[in-house]
């Protein structure tokens, strides 16, 4: 039997329209997978918390989020909602929770589905890669820490750290080893993404990057610079299978990485580290399409098909690993069909009809 408890934190906009549809999935999933348990506990956190009680992440959540075998969670974060010194919520509660679960390396897939556009002419033999963001440190380090000096100038400071980027580094590695290369011809690549030429800290990340590179001969590694990799993303997408990069570069590159694929509605992520993990869509609230059922599902139902995987992983589970692969492939049939997609994809399906149709393949 594989039991596991997932705390779920629906959060702020459209965060419990897609936990809704996520959860359609899952209990079809559960009911269609004997011995598969999945106890789903949803718990409230973010900005419209914070809105009614002044709070924006309890500590009684941190704590149910780390007792639980995994988290899942929406979108956190409203425009409108600040702190008093006039500054959104959500940094403030995903650094939070992201260190309570030390978790250091962020995987966010980035991948073109067929049925769905891109707005790249020639994708080649397609886009299938991975960008791993390291997820604790970098310019992030800064965060609560930087400083406005005499009302004129501001400062901020970048921390890389050996102990960090080896974990990030190492986690890309392992990542490449479990795929099947770059779609071009196969070969097993991963790219540190860094500014080396012209900062100290990124020619210590790039350094390693490739002390850890020398453990795993199997796979080619390679060093860019962020400004070149922005232009072959957009030129050559399928030469690459998994990149890793300091904090904010993955911050960037992977809304860049979702606008090769469809959109921040086709984007998932999760946060991993050596005891937690965290999955959520890697876009953020929309406020602007809150609450009419229209937001794509499909980010959120993908970072839960990573949560089963990672679930897998771990607790050598092959029921949790090929319930991974039912989702993604459900999301990939109801796709290729045509018959079912929300607004962003061009289709006039709602959130829940997409969920359902998912359900309906597994
Ligand atoms: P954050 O600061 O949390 O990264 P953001 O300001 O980058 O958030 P998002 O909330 O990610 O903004 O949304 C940006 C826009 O992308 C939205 O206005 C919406 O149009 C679109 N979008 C994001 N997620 C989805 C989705 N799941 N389905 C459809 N459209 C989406
Ligand atoms: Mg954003």
């Amino acid at each position: 039997m594989s039991s596991y408890s997932i705390a779920v934190l629906p959060g702020d906009g459209i965060g419990p329209e897609i936990t809704d549809a996520a959860e359609i999935v899952l209990k079809r999933l559960v009911a269609s997978n004997q011995g598969l348990a999945l106890d789903l506990t949803r718990y409230e956190a973010g900005a419209s918390h914070y809105r009614a009680t002044g709070v924006t992440l309890p500590p009684d959540v941190v704590t149910a989020c780390v007792a639980a075998d995994a988290v899942l969670l929406a979108a956190i974060g409203l425009p409108d909602v600040r702190n008093p010194n006039g500054t959104e919520v959500q940094p403030e509660m995903m650094v939070g929770l992201r260190r309570a679960l030390d978790v250091q390396s962020a995987p966010r897939p980035v991948k073109l589905y067929p049925g769905v556009r891109s707005p790249l002419a020639d994708v080649g033999a397609g886009i299938d890669m991975v960008i791993v963001r390291e997820n604790l440190e970098g310019l992030f380090a800064s965060f609560g820490g930087g400083a406005v000096v005499g009302d004129q100038v501001a400062t901020d400071t970048i921390v890389i750290t050996r102990a960090g980027t080896e974990k990030a580094c190492r986690y890309a590695f392992e990542l490449a080893r479990r795929r099947n290369g770059r779609p071009r011809d196969g070969r097993r690549r991963v790219t540190c993404v860094d500014k080396a030429n012209v900062f100290r800290c990124f020619a210590f990340f790039r350094e390693v990057f490739f002390d850890v590179a020398k453990q795993y001969p199997d796979i080619e590694a390679d060093a860019l610079y962020v400004d070149a990799v922005s232009l072959y993303l957009v030129q050559e997408p399928d030469a690459y299978d998994v990149l890793v990069m300091e904090n904010q570069f993955g911050d960037i590159l992977s809304d860049l990485g979702a606008g090769l694929v469809g959109g921040l509605g086709m984007a998932p992520s999760a946060e991993i580290g050596d005891h937690h993990a965290l999955f959520q869509p890697s876009h953020g609230s929309a406020p602007t399409i809150a609450g009419q059922n229209i937001a794509n599902p499909i980010a959120m139902i993908l970072s839960a098909a990573m949560m089963l995987d990672w679930l897998g992983e771990r607790h050598d589970d092959p029921l949790a690993l090929g319930a991974s692969k039912q989702i993604e492939a459900a999301v990939a049939g109801v796709l290729a069909r045509g018959d079912c997609r929300t607004r962003d994809l061009g289709g006039a399906a709602s959130t829940t009809d997409f969920a359902e149709a998912v359900a309906a393949a597994l």
